[in-house]
């Protein structure tokens, strides 16, 4: 059986507004890498000598350590392209807010705007990720961040709206602005892409009892 992760076929041949297509397909390059090396990782723990194993340091160790940052990556590489700009040329509107989703966040923050300035405080705090996730502990919404990829993450809960804030997500085109660069995030988000989580996964029905 092939239990092996395909990587998903980001391709922005344009420039999104305020993200140029060459920090786009250079960010894509190291998803890619993820998806690689979550799939070398978890092929070499089957053969790796599980006796070797404790907190300090052996092979089978480094192997279990490093599987959540690149398994971590991938998915969370995967919700942040999927969700940014049109994902084809299409008519899918980007950047403006709507849908279940936008239900809930007002129902949660009390507004668009108090959500928002939320997710933004968190994702100039964070080192890695600032992510929007439905935690099914309470059945609300949170804005959770994130020092790396395997460092903050919640269980439990299922990232909706996923925001890279690592260096390489905006440097190439912001230097060290990264204000600017999440207000361009922002711009291009596709909520519909956002609300099809949602609706997957039925949040909208679950949210709030
Ligand atoms: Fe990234």
């Amino acid at each position: 059986m092939n239990n092996e992760y395909v990587p998903e076929d980001f391709k922005f041949d344009k420039d999104l507004d305020g993200l140029s297509a060459r920090l786009l397909a250079e960010h894509i390059k190291l998803y890619q890498g993820y998806v690689k090396k979550s799939n070398e990782i978890q092929e070499k723990i089957k053969a790796a000598d599980k006796s070797e194993a404790n907190a300090s340091y052996s092979y089978i160790s480094e192997l279990k350590r490093q599987e959540t940052f690149a398994v971590n990556g991938m998915k969370l590489h995967e919700a942040y392209f999927g969700h940014l700009g049109p994902a084809k040329e299409g008519t899918e509107q980007t950047g403006v807010p709507g849908g279940e989703l936008l239900k809930m966040i007002e129902g949660d923050f009390g507004s668009q705007s108090a959500w928002l300035e939320d997710m933004v405080a968190t994702g100039l705090s964070a080192r890695g990720w600032a992510v929007l996730a439905y935690d099914f502990k309470d059945n609300r919404l949170h804005n959770y961040g994130a020092d790396a990829h395997n460092v903050g993450a919640v269980w439990g809960a299922i990232p909706l709206i996923v925001l890279d804030v690592y260096e390489h997500a905006y440097f190439m085109d912001y230097g060290v602005n990264r204000k600017d660069y999440i207000s361009s995030f922002f711009k291009n988000l596709n909520w519909e892409a956002a609300n099809r989580v949602v609706h997957h996964h039925e949040l909208h029905k679950k949210h709030g009892r």
